[in-house]
């Protein structure tokens, strides 16, 4: 299902999965606009994809593995995992005084789930790859996103066609 490249006859203002207001082409002749359309509002506009990816590379990035995160942990470091009558967990860490809670489908993924929320809720964060270790820790997270296109930008021929950065 490809973009048709016939005249645009109209070009309404439609919302996207992110919410926000995206100009949506008709063209004269598309036998898919109904399919076009449906994957238009179903999908984030560029801007906001291009905002998510951001975030969750940087999540990612700042998320210990899963043995770091155990070792991240301070001394003293309690787990309580209990199973429910549905057969999920729920579990608590309790470390330095403070106590996070989450639930799950089971202890493996609970344990480091907690571990992590305990983390992040101490701001602390996966050490820095070696080889790219920042002078000051805030450079990492501090980065800052790239520009986004105009929202207007020339809706044409071009559509799928990402403008280079830079
Ligand atoms: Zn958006």
């Amino acid at each position: 299902m490809g973009v048709p490249t016939g005249e645009v006859i109209a070009r309404p203002m439609m919302s996207r999965a992110c919410g926000c207001l995206r100009e949506f082409q008709h063209y004269a002749v598309d036998r898919y606009r109904a399919q076009r359309l449906a994957k238009f509002q179903k999908t984030r506009c560029e801007v906001c994809v291009a905002k998510l990816n951001d975030e969750q590379r940087q999540a990612a990035a700042n998320v210990p593995k899963k043995g770091e995160a155990f070792k991240l942990l301070p001394e003293g470091s309690q787990f309580t995992l209990t199973r429910k009558a549905d057969a999920s967990w729920t579990g608590t860490l309790a470390a330095n005084g403070q106590t996070v809670e989450t639930a799950g489908d089971g202890p493996h993924g609970l344990t480091l789930a907690l571990a992590r929320a305990w983390l992040s809720a101490n701001g602390i964060t996966a050490p820095a790859e070696e080889g790219e270790k920042p002078a000051v820790s805030e450079a990492v997270s501090k980065h800052p996103a790239p520009k986004p296109p105009p929202p207007a930008a020339k809706p044409s021929l071009s559509t799928f066609q990402k403008p280079k950065p830079g």
